[in-house]
């Protein structure tokens, strides 16, 4: 296997060992877990920058000619559902509304798989004038990340004055069909005092309120676990506004822990990313803008499928490419161990 020196991560583009691998056309890997759920990124670029994800200058560009094209995207899907057994897909980034082709990725890939929940995680920006289009497309579930619905306070922790576009984002995703619509919140001590009016504000547009520990993936590396805000803190603020009663979560690998609020049905969910590893259910394989196979996103190997692609590639030796980074995926992603290291890749830069 050849290891390219692009300093960190480790690109590889041979073939990945297979030593031990049950002969399976899934994603399977060596601790059992199967592959599911595909998040692709399809950009570097934002419309933000959020202080916990992006630097200030935003991320280096990817030239163009290394950026997945439309109809590669599409191959890629159509081929990790078809042939790896993929059940749901996800498009993220960067800002996935920054690519002018995102209704044309989505078209192709509703076509060639029509009975494939499509899904996107976006911060909204712009979403109002694009919603109906891509639902007409064949998005069907979308994540809007809003973290606070103070003007200022969004300003400060994204470096953008955008929240009244967010807002109506929001609101024109819903309008478009696009629902159950989830909104996600990093949490933040920031933030933490406004949480309960971003809950009261999701309450009354229709759309479900999730909040997310921090995770080590900063650009800026500020990350402390020290500074995490803990569940119980969060609940202490909620409490003072909101009746909250424990929910539990929709199914026992759900990430989200759930409390209904005001004797429901509306629910508000906390993800422990951090504290609560779920590593041993995850299902997530990832595609990166730049067309590597990334299995874990603590984890800085990746295996470049861009380069199997251009030089002609049969679907069966992508396939198996993928395979085998699966089959190498690493057990957790050690966050609580001494030395513990972040990925060279941020989440703007992985897709999250
Ligand atoms: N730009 C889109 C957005 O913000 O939804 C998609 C990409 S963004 C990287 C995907 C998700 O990652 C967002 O919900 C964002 O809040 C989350 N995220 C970014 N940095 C994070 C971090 N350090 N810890 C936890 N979540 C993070
Ligand atoms: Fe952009 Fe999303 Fe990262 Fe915020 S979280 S900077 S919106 S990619």
């Amino acid at each position: 296997m050849t290891v390219v020196a692009m300093g960190m991560p480790a690109v590889r583009t041979g073939r990945p060992a297979m030593d031990g691998r049950p002969d399976t056309p899934l994603l399977l890997d060596r601790y059992g877990r199967v592959a599911r759920d595909l998040r692709v990124s399809i950009t570097e670029k934002c419309s933000l920058r959020c202080t916990y994800c992006m630097p200030e200058e935003g991320l280096p560009p990817i030239p163009a000619d290394e950026l997945l094209s439309t109809e590669e995207i599409v191959r890629l899907v159509t081929l990790a559902v078809r042939e790896l057994g993929v059940h749901e897909v996800r498009f993220t980034g960067g800002e996935p509304l920054m690519r002018r082709d995102l209704e044309r990725i989505i078209a192709g890939c509703h076509a060639a798989l029509p009975d494939t929940p499509l899904a996107m995680t976006t911060n909204g920006v712009g979403l109002e004038h694009r919603a109906r289009g891509l639902a007409e497309a064949g998005l069907r579930r979308i994540n809007v990340s809003l973290d606070t619905v103070d003007r200022d306070g969004f300003h400060r922790l994204t470096r953008r004055d955008r929240l009244d576009s967010v807002l109506a984002g929001v609101r024109a995703a819903i309008a478009a069909g696009l629902a159950p619509l989830k909104v996600n919140a990093v949490l933040m001590r920031e933030t933490l005092d406004g949480a309960a009016d971003l809950l009261r504000w999701c309450l009354d547009a229709g759309a479900e309120l999730r909040f997310i520990e921090e995770m080590p993936l900063d650009a800026d590396h500020e990350w402390a676990r020290a500074n995490m805000i803990t569940a119980a803190e969060l609940l202490d603020v909620l409490g003072k506004r909101f009746d909250l009663t424990e929910a539990g979560r929709e199914d026992p690998s759900a990430p989200a822990e759930r409390w209904l609020v005001d004797g429901g049905p509306a629910t508000v969910g906390i993800i422990a990313s951090v504290t609560r590893k779920f590593c041993g259910d995850c299902d997530r394989t990832r595609l990166t803008a730049d067309g590597r196979i990334r299995s874990c996103l603590f984890s800085d190997q990746e295996y470049d499928i861009r380069a199997a692609l251009r030089s002609g590639a049969t679907d069966e030796g992508i396939a198996e490419l993928w395979r085998g980074a699966m089959w190498n995926k690493s057990a957790g992603h050690g966050i609580d161990a001494a030395g513990f290291v972040p990925p060279e890749r941020t989440m703007g830069a992985i897709g999250g």
